[in-house]
């Protein structure tokens, strides 16, 4: 029986992680639920699955949980604040620790579940885009398993060779470079003008997959792509221009690694996240989802289209900032979660996304990244500057 803790429970990945773990009593056991406000669905959460600890990141939201619970007779301990998420990440009682907060709130519980070398299902791609380097030295040298549950890293996990995956490095191993697929979003088909007046409603709705808010502007302009690039680089130890995006608007063939003899493995499946997160869970073995079979003759094409930086600046943004190194992604990566707020809000355009982002990547200076207070001091740096000049 494994035990696990589930940082990010209320959120799109935490209820998929928790579909997936309820048709597997036998095998999984939940020691750990969190979140940060969303006490009613934190309550049902609790009743069906009784784990022993429940945080709350909002001492408030803890208080009403903790009278909720005791008035439905569960013992479940609540707890609140950003040192319980780190508590329940690295405790003796739990051996995989799935990260799915989002954004760079996810990095410190993450990092803690890596110092105390846990099997890490990791959803958070922030961290790694953050402080790369830094989680992947803390995962080496603490003996942590990084198990990837993005689709399209779990996808190239799977096309690597079985047994070999946990080395992180794949540059000059065979592998001539991957391909990451990109929907390309909601506005795959839009000219650039009429990018210009689109609105939050109409970036939240994607076509393919049913994702949280964030990750859903994210996929629209296509930074959720240029993240995975450099989630990929640090995953995979491959160099920039190994790394490759191409449009694939039927999300089927969720990435492939292409060998040096000429062979391209892909892996395949319907857009449904329970898959990359049963396969993470059960790995190296395989375990039943819940996703239904893929219909290759309902699906009847798969197309493939180029990923045109001119029409998804956000995408060039990031392959620039991983060229430039250090606390560069970290940077754009601040400056993407304060103007992707900033227009869920209706504060800016969408296409002032990129144009935010571009100026605080052009005003800053990054630093080595080498420790965390360097990574922390400029994802603070860069948010405010995001912020003036969204103002
Ligand atoms: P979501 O917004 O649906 O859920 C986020 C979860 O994190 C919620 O449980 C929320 O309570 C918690 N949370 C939010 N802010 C927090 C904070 N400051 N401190 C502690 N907890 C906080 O997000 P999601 O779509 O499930 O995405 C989660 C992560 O997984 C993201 O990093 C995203 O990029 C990644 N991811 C998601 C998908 C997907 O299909 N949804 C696919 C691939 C990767
Ligand atoms: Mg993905």
């Amino acid at each position: 029986m494994q035990s696990v803790t589930l940082l990010g429970s209320t959120g799109s990945i935490g209820v998929s992680t928790l579909d997936v773990l309820a048709r597997h009593p036998d095998k999984y056991r939940v020691y750990a639920l969190t979140a940060n406000r969303s006490v009613a669905i934190m309550v049902e959460q609790c009743c069906q699955f009784e784990p022993d600890i429940a945080v709350m990141l909002d001492e408030q939201s803890a208080d009403k949980l903790a009278v909720e619970l005791k008035s439905k007779g569960l013992t479940t301990q609540v707890l609140s604040g950003l040192s319980a998420l780190e508590r329940v990440a690295d405790s003796d009682e739990t051996d995989y620790v799935v990260a799915a907060i989002v954004g760079a709130a996810g990095l410190l519980p993450t990092l803690a579940a890596a110092r105390a070398g846990k099997h890490i299902l990791l959803a958070n791609k922030e961290a790694l885009v953050m402080s790369g380097g830094l989680f992947m030295r803390e995962v080496e040298a603490n003996n942590a398993t990084l198990l990837p549950v993005d689709s399209e890293h779990n996808a190239i996990w799977q096309c690597l060779p079985v047994g070999e995956q946990q080395k992180y490095n794949y540059d000059g191993k065979g592998v001539r470079r991957i391909i990451l697929t990109a929907s390309g979003g909601p506005f795959r088909d839009y000219d650039l003008a009429a990018l210009e007046h689109v609105t939050p409603e109409q970036a939240v709705a994607h076509p393919n997959w049913s994702m949280g808010q964030k990750i859903s502007v994210d996929s629209a302009t296509m930074m959720n792509k240029g993240l995975e690039v450099i989630e990929a680089r640090w995953l995979f130890g491959l160099k920039t221009e190994q790394i490759e995006v191409i449009l694939h608007r039927q999300s089927i063939i969720h990435s492939m690694v292409d060998y040096d003899d000429g062979s391209v493995l892909a892996q395949m499946g319907n857009p449904d996240m329970r898959t990359p997160i049963a396969n993470a869970l059960s790995w190296p073995d395989r375990i039943d989802s819940g996703v239904a079979p893929l219909d290759l003759v309902a699906v009847a094409r798969l197309d493939f289209a180029e990923a045109d930086h001119q029409h998804f600046p956000c995408l060039a943004l990031a392959y620039q900032a991983l060229e430039a190194g250090g606390t560069s992604t970290a940077i754009l990566n601040a400056a993407n979660e304060v103007a992707v707020e900033a227009f869920l809000q209706s504060k800016i355009k969408f296409t002032d996304i990129a144009r935010t982002i571009a100026h605080v990547l052009s005003v800053m200076t990054p630093s080595s990244g080498d420790t965390l207070e360097q990574v922390l001091a400029d994802d603070k740096q860069s948010r405010k500057l995001a912020e003036e000049f969204i103002r």
